[in-house]
């Protein structure tokens, strides 16, 4: 492709509305244009890039036996009101009504449209296992639409979809997806953590989630130095301490009643006291609008209301109203305590090996000091209930020794096991081995490809630009033209190397501009295209060229002859080229 030929309308100065490096990027570097909120057009430069993912997407799914196909995005009402998410998507889903008065939506996801379509189509055992995917658009109607592809309302997804014969079975496909997924990633050439995760709106019974690590990630991980286990804060574990009693000390005083008018939080009671926050015991009152109940925390730990819904077994968490807590503990709310109270209590774990602590007092304005688990209050239950953080033990650990690192990461897959949530509703069945009708047990799989661009690109940047990772960059070499209009050498030698490279299927990109050669470099730099071939008069005068990497400060120079069968060989070496 000839660059002045080609629509790459850079930008000098970073756009305002962008927050994130990949957004500003992705915009500098005309590969993206927004249009609405969440909604953009993709110009050339980064459907190129888009195409590079799913043919690695595509390539790997089909060497996995999946199938493709593509499923409309135009969904209609009766088979979302099936599944019963018609209701419960709520204003995410996108609706609307057709000029016949029939309701639709714009399809988030494909399970009902999938669903449908295997209890018309799978009648046996014989034609299972089945996994169809498809590479599609997705509607939905983010609350916060941001950083351009990261969080669109328009964005393409590979989804996927399994069917199989029984839990066994369906677990397999999930294994097989997991490692295809892994090996996407790894083409992609990004470094990323497969951690446990949440089920979320999809449903079903076991997930993991697919992370790019970047520091500008939405999503807290927390991985084991020792073990395999990594997991999304949302659920990741923490050890249970090793004491099972307070720890003992010789003469523990008497629990004492203190005024402590307006003092409420963790900080302000603590400073009062004098003490680390975690010698005090955070009191909550939560419910899920019938129940109630009392949470003990450590003042320093937070709370993991996913744990504790768990835990209760209650479908939704809330924190008691003022009123409420005055009337289920007699005090004001902010002074709460365990003291004396006749509520079902749950203490999180690391209450299992404090010694006297300050809990509030269930009266205005008071607290107790030296209160004592086991001696003034007594819990009865106690389990996981907070969020995980750096330094933690790891609860996997068989030796127990590891701990848990933190970092930041983008989601950009998602894979769950579904059991027959969606085909029992559907009543989507096969005839077994046996004769009997069984319902079919599902898997589903998605991967954010837009998404998976940005991310790669906050991994992978400097403050000139973006550096591609190869294997997804949208062109592989770029040819930088300097002092053509001077030296008809340069131009010959430059298009030389253009059509040599085209005949031997190298992605390359000639800027043949006539433009001075910082603005070519910063060009260069800014779109990253990972080699840059420089044809400039002084190095033609002895037959050579500059090569030089992005991600590299080091040129070199290369007798004009042996360029393109040396770039020919590296690409081909990385399987990014076929001889
Ligand atoms: P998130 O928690 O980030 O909203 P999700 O759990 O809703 O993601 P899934 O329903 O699992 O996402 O979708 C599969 C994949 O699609 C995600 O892993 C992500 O890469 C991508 N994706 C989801 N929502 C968006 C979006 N609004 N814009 C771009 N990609 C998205
Ligand atoms: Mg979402």
């Amino acid at each position: 492709m000839r660059f002045s030929r080609f629509f790459i309308p850079t930008l000098r100065e970073t756009p305002g509305e962008a927050e994130t490096v990949s957004h500003q990027l992705m915009l500098r570097a005309a590969m993206i244009r927004p249009v609405a909120s969440g909604v953009f057009t993709l110009l050339p430069l980064g459907l190129r890039a888009l195409r590079k993912i799913e043919v690695i997407v595509r390539q790997e799914m089909d060497r996995a036996g999946c199938s493709e196909l593509l499923m409309p995005a135009l969904q209609p009402k009766e088979l979302w009101e099936e599944s019963g998410r018609w209701a419960e998507m709520g204003k995410e889903l996108i609706r609307f009504t057709d000029r016949k008065e029939r309701e639709f939506c714009l399809g988030p996801t494909h399970e009902e449209i999938v669903t449908d379509l295997a209890r018309h189509e799978i009648r046996s055992y014989r034609q299972l296992p089945l996994i169809l995917y498809q590479i599609q658009v997705k509607f939905r109607d983010e609350i916060r639409p941001r950083f351009g592809l990261m969080r669109g309302r328009e964005f393409i997804m590979k989804d996927a979809y399994s069917f199989d014969i029984s839990k066994e079975k369906a677990l397999e496909s999930y294994e097989l997806m997991r490692q295809v997924y892994c090996r996407i990633f790894e083409r992609c050439g990004l470094n990323f953590r497969m951690v446990e995760a949440r089920t979320g709106a999809i449903g079903g019974k076991l997930s993991h989630e697919f992370q790019v690590l970047a520091a500008s990630g939405e999503d807290t991980l927390l991985t084991c130095d020792r073990c395999h286990y990594s997991a999304n804060i949302e659920l990741a574990e923490v050890r249970r301490p090793d004491a099972e009693e307070p720890k003992q000390q010789k003469r523990i005083p008497e629990i004492e009643l203190v005024e402590t008018p307006g003092l409420s939080s963790v900080e302000e009671v603590s400073a009062f006291f004098r003490i680390a926050t975690n010698q005090l015991i955070k009191t909550l009152i939560v419910t899920d609008g019938r129940e109630y109940s009392v949470v003990l925390i450590r003042g320093d730990r937070q709370l993991n209301e996913f744990k504790l819904q768990q835990y209760l077994g209650w479908k939704r968490i809330e924190m008691a109203s003022p009123e409420k807590i005055k009337e289920t503990t007699g005090g004001d709310v902010g002074f709460s305590g365990p003291v004396h109270l006749s509520l079902r209590m749950a203490a999180d774990w690391d209450i299992l090996e404090m010694g006297p602590a300050i809990v509030g007092a269930n009266q205005r304005g008071k607290h107790f000091k030296n209160a004592l688990q086991g001696r003034d209050f007594h819990i009865s239950e106690f389990s996981d209930l907070r969020m995980a953080q750096n330094g933690d033990r790891c609860a996997r650990c068989k030796d127990a020794k590891g701990v848990l690192k933190e970092y930041r990461g983008i989601e950009v897959g998602h894979i769950f096991y579904l059991d027959i949530k969606y085909s029992k509703a559907f009543q989507a069945a096969f005839l077994s081995a046996d004769g009997k009708e069984q319902s079919l047990e599902m898997g589903c799989y998605g991967i954010g490809i837009g998404r998976t661009m940005a991310a790669a690109i906050e991994q992978n940047h400097d403050e000139r630009g973006i550096v591609w990772p190869l294997p997804i960059a949208p062109f592989q070499v770029i040819i930088t033209e300097l002092g053509a209009r001077e030296n008809k050498r340069v131009a010959e030698v430059s298009t030389g190397l253009y059509e040599a490279m085209q005949s031997a299927r190298i992605e390359v990109l000639y800027d043949d501009r006539d433009e001075r050669a910082g603005v070519k470099f910063s060009d260069a730099d800014l779109i990253g295209v990972p080699i840059r071939v420089t044809v400039s008069v002084r190095g033609i005068s002895q037959n050579q060229v500059e090569l030089k990497w992005r991600n590299r400060q080091d040129v070199e120079m290369m007798p004009v002859e042996q360029v393109v069968p040396y770039l020919k060989e590296l690409l081909a070496k990385r399987g990014l080229i076929l001889l």
